[in-house]
């Protein structure tokens, strides 16, 4: 069976393809919803040397589209499954798995050199920005892929000749300001976010970048309004009120009694935030709403006997109510039980419940459109569909790249991109020419130079290690030393070495402003030149900008590009079609994230000189293949 594919595929691949085929050595990276496919395809198309690299096992959840995993294979490795069922399907195959991760020193530079071309089947930013490097710096091609919903695409990436992966900067997730959340929800999203922090801030592990209550510090309430508020909240504690720091300490107090909760949620919080005026000058104000009036209400409503569209119709204020006291009160005793932190699950009956009542009551009181708890679940749930179909077509798409890498014909690839909507000629899959790399590409540039502007005085080296060099320029071992003509070593890699140096500001090392840094991560083969320019104007909570970044978009100003991202890809875009794959996202905490955001609204600009160029770019970030995408 399988030699008789394989004789079909010499036939259509001819006697010499089908001969570099055999005699190629390929890594796949990622064993999941495009890597089950991607191997399948590669043993049948005849490649004999493969090696699979994941890092993780298998979940119940991956069995309706990984194809090569059953029930039995529940909790093994993904890599070694895969290629024990791959196996089935072509026995000459010689296939390596490694249960592991692609980002350990384990797999260095001469590793990737063995390899004819690497193909990404990965879910991650982290992981695509690693290989992306590595075979930059072993100069082997590349094939990157990914897939959201019915949206997928392929394309190849070589050093020197095509943009790498990070010559553009990616869109991130949809994002939405705190004090959005917190003081001036205007969709039903925000609301939902807001139930979501909630939960967290009852139920779950707190997190401070989760804080419900309403935000002093909002840069709109600033001035005297601001000031009042905070009058008002010195006022309230003095008079034993409520305690606002800990909403957590406050309700275990109260014993998670649900009026007493409701109260301070929907009244005492709402009437806060409206002694902010300077916010509800341009606004319709909230209305504070009481547990008791509220329910007063409750008997004069129909109650919706059929239990079958509970789900999907919008339940009324008072019935909102009732259910959030009813799941306060589960909740508090699943928390009694466990004895341990709640996490939050789509799937948990009294979780929904409560997001779906908590965020409706908001929605209320803000005259904001309340929603099903359907549409709360999907919307909570972060629901981006994976769709086997579409894993498939991309992974054949993978497969037709790397021949046409074999077999030396690199400007016959492109980068395709699967649509949902047929385009104007009627086609779903869309070729794009590559395009050549960017010069001022921070990755792939001959000599990478960045501009950051930091405080030299309050940065510290901590900071600049994990906060810039990992979390925003993806390193992950860096070494970093003074260009001061003597080599002062900032940062070792090696462990230990230069741990006394972390809490100490860049001003104690003499670092000023247009010093230069040389950042070097070895096992990356990359290095990056810092050029430091010294601000002490910078925003609060603002470590450093990246030259190119433009300001923190205001909290009120024009979307982020995500959605228009999404739309831009989807050629004709159909009304709502944005939300199916919608990714929602908590408030920004990081300034990493901040960054991005503001690079993209950078490249925006640049792309709409250029569709073209714009269809290229505006590739979602983190086109995870899992089903559900958890940020
Ligand atoms: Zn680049």
């Amino acid at each position: 069976m399988a030699t008789a594919t394989c004789e079909i595929y010499r036939k259509v691949l001819g006697s010499d393809l089908s001969q570099r085929v055999g005699n190629s050595k390929v890594l796949m990276v990622g064993a999941g919803g495009i890597g089950c496919e991607l191997l399948k395809n590669l043993v049948l198309t005849g490649f004999k040397d493969i090696e699979v690299i994941d890092l993780d096992t298998i979940d119940v959840s991956n069995l309706n589209r990984q194809f090569l995993f059953q029930k039995r294979h529940v909790g093994k490795s993904k890599a070694q499954v895969s290629r024990e069922s791959a196996l089935q399907f072509n026995p000459d195959a010689n296939i390596k798995a490694h249960h592991d991760n692609i980002m350990s020193p384990d797999y260095g530079l001469d590793y990737f050199k063995q390899f004819d071309v690497v193909m990404n089947a990965l879910d991650n930013k982290a992981a695509r920005n690693h290989v992306n490097r590595m075979c930059l710096a072993a100069d082997v091609p590349l094939v990157e892929s990914g897939t959201a919903g019915y949206l997928g695409q392929a394309t190849v990436i070589k050093k020197g000749v095509t943009e790498c992966y990070e010559c553009q900067p990616k869109p991130t997730q949809k994002t939405f300001p705190g004090c959005t959340i917190r003081n001036t929800p205007s969709e039903p999203i925000h609301c939902i976010v807001w139930a979501k922090h909630l939960f967290n801030q009852l139920f779950g592990e707190a997190d401070a970048d989760e804080e419900v209550s309403p935000d002093t510090e909002d840069p709109e309430a600033v001035g005297t309004a601001g000031e009042k508020a905070v009058q008002n909240q010195e006022k309230e504690r003095g008079s034993g009120g409520i305690e606002r720091a800990s909403t957590r300490t406050w309700a275990e107090e109260i014993g998670y009694d649900p009026e007493k909760l409701f109260n301070k949620l929907f009244n005492e919080d709402i009437k806060y935030l409206l002694s902010m005026d300077k916010l509800w000058k341009k606004r319709k104000p909230p209305v504070p709403v009481d547990f008791e009036s509220i329910r007063k209400g409750c008997d004069t409503n129909e109650k919706d006997a059929d239990n079958g569209l509970q789900d999907q119709r919008v339940w009324s204020p008072d019935e909102c109510a009732e259910v959030f006291s009813q799941s306060v009160d589960t909740l508090k005793k699943q928390l009694l039980t466990r004895g341990e932190d709640l996490v939050w699950d789509k799937d948990d009956p009294a979780s929904m419940d409560f997001v779906t009542s908590a965020a409706n009551i908001r929605a209320h009181i803000f005259s904001i459109p309340m929603k099903s708890r359907f549409d709360v679940k999907a919307m909570a749930g972060n629901i981006i569909p994976a769709i086997a179909t579409t894993n498939a077509i991309i992974s054949g798409l993978i497969v037709m790249q790397a021949l046409n890498i074999l077999s030396g014909k690199l400007d016959k690839c492109k980068t395709i991109y699967l649509n949902r909507q047929p385009n104007p000629r009627k086609k779903l899959l869309v070729p794009c020419n590559l395009v050549p790399p960017n010069p001022k590409c921070y990755v792939c540039a001959a000599k990478p130079e960045v501009t950051v502007f930091l405080n030299t005085e309050t940065l510290t080296i901590k900071a600049l290690e994990e906060k810039m060099l990992k979390e925003r320029f993806g390193m992950v071992a860096p070494d970093v030393e003074i260009e001061d003509g003597k080599g002062s070593i900032l940062i070792s890699s090696e462990e230990g070495e230069t741990d006394e140096n972390l809490p100490k500001t860049l001003r104690e090392f003499h670092v000023g402003n247009s010093a230069r840094l040389k950042a070097d991560d070895f096992l990356q083969n990359y290095q990056l030149i810092l050029n430091v320019v010294h601000r002490d104007d910078l925003e609060d909570g603002v470590e450093f900008e990246v030259e190119g970044d433009l300001p923190e978009p205001k909290p009120d100003g024009p979307e982020p590009a995500a959605s228009t991202a999404l739309e831009e890809r989807e050629n004709q875009p159909v009304a709502g079609d944005t939300e199916e794959v919608m990714v929602v996202d908590e408030p920004a905490p990081s300034r990493k994230r901040k960054a991005d955001e503001s690079e993209l609204q950078t490249r925006e600009q640049q792309d709409l000189k250029s569709s073209k160029r714009a269809r290229v770019s505006n590739v979602p970030a983190d086109e995870d293949d899992d089903d559900i995408i958890v940020l």
